[in-house]
């Protein structure tokens, strides 16, 4: 087989999208799993969408995912440069080849013109498109005598080059995803491949060159670009590189929560959750909220993505990159749309919260406590998240999760009060305080022991009573291991905090 080169080709016109990082994942995991090259190509001819930063938010999207560029922009490589409008020089030379081989032509027409048509054919009910029909009524080498066009190209007239699209021809495609596609060339339309007012290539004619001379092996991309691909097929033809042409993956959309349509910034920004890896700024001041800014852990977000769209096969759903790497294939990419769900992607973070490490938590903490006014170490901190890290769905979450373990409570809750700080109730409190007070040290397991065996011989309501210590213990009447929250606290502040309770919560 054919080395695995693939490339992941964004055009830098504002943030990318999370449909756009996991085509960028699908292509990494891709070239990983065959032993291949992942390759960053940067895709600005088109000046007039041209977003200042949207590059550089590409690159730190990529590094944030993990998800490592093998050659390209920032990284270089034999094929280089990467970024399309340092390749400008290459690109002219390719166009003229297709107008010497018959499969382009040169067009004058003004855009004036052109709209102009186009409003006159609307006002008729019909639509206008530069085609096999049309092309022989226009302005171009087509029409012109050859003299013509010379003197209009010599005397610096604009003109573009356009593909001359067969008539009335079926492009018989395969693609890996979608299988066998068929498309009649009288439905397609004359494509620009080529401005010489800015002297650049459109995206068509620069995607397929480079995708030729940087010897991909396959193009891995969204769906929106199924349209584009029978003039990709017939440009590789045109050129006589259909031997060498990568195959084709187009990969499924990403849906709405509701199912129906593309996942859209709008439906982040109406239902709250991020569309975009990394919190972007747009030129214009607007700012869209990331992933990494709502508190997602990137692997986490990876995971996630990974799976809208590809299926593992199995019940399988937490994956690491390595994991993901050994499993991708593209023959499990569905051809349906793959529907988001903010809360599964807040699942997948509650999952890898929890199997977070208790050191790295604890340094998402240190400074949230700090936040608070309450210093501590890491050690303390890891101690402290050890206990609450399976409530946690976001390291914001943290704080709220273990701050009565740094300070003791400053107000009761009313309701578990009113509910379980009963005369009857607070006896037990002093008379457990009794126990805990004979304790040499509080540890968790021995003085759990030792207080069920007092519960379970006196026949007591285990469940007020630990209603109760929470109450002292927390300010609340539930959370998780009572005991643990006591060694973690140790003897003396358990004991304070009993006391405390009992002298200050009225009983009710
Ligand atoms: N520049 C195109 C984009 O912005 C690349 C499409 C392709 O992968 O061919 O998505």
């Amino acid at each position: 087989m054919r080395k695995v080169r693939v490339r992941f080709a964004p055009s830098p016109t504002g943030a990318l999208h999370i449909g756009g990082v996991r085509t960028a994942l699908y292509n990494y995991l891709f070239a990983r799993h065959n032993g291949g090259d992942f390759i960053l190509r940067i895709e600005d001819t088109d000046s007039q969408r041209f977003v200042p930063g949207a590059e550089e938010y590409i690159i730190e999207a990529l590094q944030w995912c993990g998800i490592k560029v093998d050659e390209g922009v920032g990284v270089g490589g034999p094929h280089a440069p990467y970024r399309q409008s340092e390749r400008r020089d290459i690109y002219l030379k390719y166009a003229l080849q297709l107008v010497e081989s018959g499969n382009a032509y040169y067009a004058f027409d003004s855009a004036e013109d052109l709209s102009k048509l186009r409003a006159d054919m609307e006002s008729r009910g019909e639509t206008f498109s530069y085609d096999s029909k049309s092309r022989g009524t226009l302005c171009n080498s087509l029409t012109l005598p050859a003299e013509e066009v010379k003197r209009r190209i010599d005397a610096g007239e604009q003109w573009v080059i356009r593909f001359k699209m067969p008539e009335n021809e079926n492009v018989e495609m395969d693609d890996i995803i979608r299988g066998h596609i068929t498309i009649n060339t009288s439905t397609l339309d004359d494509k620009v491949l080529y401005k010489s007012a800015d002297a650049l290539p459109t995206y068509h004619l620069a995607n397929i060159v480079d995708d030729h001379l940087m010897e991909i092996s396959h193009v891995i991309r969204g769906e929106e670009w199924l349209p584009s691909l029978p003039l990709h097929f017939l440009l590789y033809r045109a050129f006589g590189w259909s031997d060498s042409q990568p195959l084709f993956a187009h990969l499924p959309l990403l849906l709405k929560p509701q199912g129906q349509g593309k996942l859209s910034k709008r439906d982040g920004d109406k239902f709250g959750f991020p569309v975009f890896p990394l919190e972007w700024h747009a030129p214009d001041g607007e700012v869209s909220m990331g992933y990494r800014e709502s508190g997602y852990l990137p692997g986490a977000f990876v995971n996630m993505l990974a799976l809208l769209g590809w299926n593992p096969g199995t019940e399988q759903e937490i994956f690491s990159m390595e994991e993901l790497c050994q499993q991708f294939s593209l023959d499990k990419v569905s051809k349906s749309g793959a529907r988001f769900s903010p809360d599964k992607a807040k699942w997948f973070n509650a999952q890898y919260m929890r199997t977070a490490s208790d050191s790295f938590l604890a340094s998402l903490l240190v400074p949230q406590l700090a936040s608070a006014g309450i210093e501590t170490s890491l050690e303390r901190a890891a101690d402290a998240v050890a206990i609450i890290k399976e409530r946690a769905t976001f390291p914001k979450d943290l704080l709220d999760l273990t701050l009565y373990m740094f300070r003791a409570p400053q107000s009761y809750d009313e309701k578990s009060v009113a509910k379980f700080w009963k005369e009857e109730n607070v006896a037990y409190i002093r008379d457990l305080r009794g126990i805990f007070a004979e304790l040499e040290v509080l540890e968790k397991e021995s003085a759990e022991h030792l207080v069920r065996e007092w519960i379970e011989a006196g026949q007591l309501p285990m469940g007020k009573i630990m209603n109760c210590l929470r109450i002292a213990i927390m300010g609340i009447g539930q959370g998780p291991d009572i005991f643990s929250i006591c060694e973690f606290i140790g003897k003396q502040e358990t004991l304070r905090r009993i006391d405390a309770a009992l002298d200050s919560i009225q009983v009710a």
